[in-house]
């Protein structure tokens, strides 16, 4: 039986808050989302206050993972500064919580944005795959191209990240909840050999969420640090679409190696891609390219290919702004209707074009990693 929203409030009153009161009686909470034995809700403080939170959430999440009915929970603690309150207390991090010097990696220069990012033990390599605005096949092409380095005989993990529609179960066809550990951590899913973890086992794809940065992230470092990951070559992440302030603080935050912008030939698409490229520079990400998807059309019947979107945009633009060129994807119902059937395609038809395309952008991603690491 699952969970009702009622048991989870009355375990989340039994939780003391630093304010001397029960959490639900603190004026914190977010609305909370029960749904199918999956809980999701946040603690709202100010950054100051960060801190004192801290252990309140873990309390939160324990209590409620341990209670009969919840297959996952998510207890997510966002902190916002006042006002005029000092600017030290953002530069803490939408968590609230100091960076610590000591996980400071050794190549990074004290105050540069990488600064603030701790490496997260065990992931050799985290890439983020971003776009500069939604709709452009982002997450199909995260997916595929997990599936693509899975190939290449590397241990990837699929982070879904796209807080504002996670499709990653839907893409990836995954039914079930993750799993608790010992230690209560969520396990990853695994699926297609890939270990996956989405906020969408949490929240449904399509639920309508009121997302500030601050819980973003809040809600992202969580699924990053908070996860038994387990030992990985790489971790894809699958970012949300755009290049706003919950972007930038991503990608400032989660300790990236590299970025892949993914990008439709259309123009407008450019100049959205050329955005993402600018913030990736401003936080010192190094951008292994730009894959051009849905780049030409091909015809599932004859196989002629039709440019109808000017093909070439991404190439050209690649060239005129010194950013490696991945390869192209062309847009191709086989494509849509295997990932649509949660059956992606490097998975259900390994040994065709569309795979092989795929693969060479893995390939391609690899070597520039490997270059990236090299510096
Ligand atoms: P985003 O993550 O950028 O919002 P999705 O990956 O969810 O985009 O893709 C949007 C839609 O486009 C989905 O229906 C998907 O199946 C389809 N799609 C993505 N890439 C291709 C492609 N190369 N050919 C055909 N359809 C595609």
């Amino acid at each position: 039986m699952s969970v009702t929203q009622q048991q989870v409030l009355d375990c989340l009153a039994r939780v003391r808050s630093p304010r001397g009161v029960a959490l639900t009686e603190a004026k914190v909470l977010s609305p909370v989302t029960v749904n199918d034995g999956k809980v999701f809700l946040s603690i709202n403080v100010e950054a100051g206050e960060a801190r004192a939170w801290e252990s309140v959430r873990a309390q939160a999440e324990g209590a409620l993972r341990a209670l009969p009915g919840v297959s996952a929970a998510m207890v997510a603690l966002t902190a916002e500064r006042r006002p005029g309150a000092p600017a030290d207390a953002r530069s803490r991090g939408a968590t609230g919580v100091a960076p610590a010097a000591a996980h400071r990696p050794p190549h990074s220069p004290a105050g540069s944005p990488m600064a603030r990012q701790a490496e997260i033990p065990g992931i050799a390599a985290v890439i983020a795959v971003a776009s500069g605005k939604g709709g452009v096949g982002k997450s199909t092409t995260a997916l595929n191209l997990a599936l693509g380095l899975r190939d290449l005989g590397l241990k990837v993990g699929l982070l879904d990240a796209d807080i504002y529609g996670p499709s990653v179960p839907r893409l990836a066809g995954i039914n079930q909840k993750p799993e608790l550990d010992d230690a209560r951590k969520m396990i990853p899913v695994d699926r297609f050999g890939l270990k996956v973890m989405s906020i969408g086992f949490l929240v449904e794809e399509d639920t309508a969420m009121i997302w500030r940065g601050p819980m973003v992230m809040s809600a992202i470092t969580q699924m990053l640090r908070d996860v038994a990951w387990g030992t990985l070559d790489l971790l894809v992440v699958d970012m949300p679409p755009g290049t706003g302030d919950a972007q930038l603080t991503l990608a400032q935050n989660v300790p990236l190696k590299g970025a892949i912008i993914i990008s439709t030939p259309q123009d407008l698409s450019l100049i959205d891609a050329r955005r993402g490229l600018a913030m990736f520079t401003k936080v010192n990400v190094p951008v292994l390219g730009i894959i051009e998807n849905m780049s030409y059309f091909q015809c599932p019947h004859c196989g002629t290919r039709s440019d109808i979107f000017g093909h070439g945009g991404a190439r050209h633009e690649a060239r005129r702004l010194g950013v490696p060129f991945l390869g192209e994807i062309p847009l191709h119902m086989a494509i849509r209707e295997t990932s649509d059937a949660g059956n992606p395609v490097v998975v259900s038809a390994p040994d065709g074009p569309h795979a092989a395309a795929y693969r060479a952008i893995a390939a391609a991603v690899r070597d520039r990693l490997a270059g990236v690491t090299a510096t």
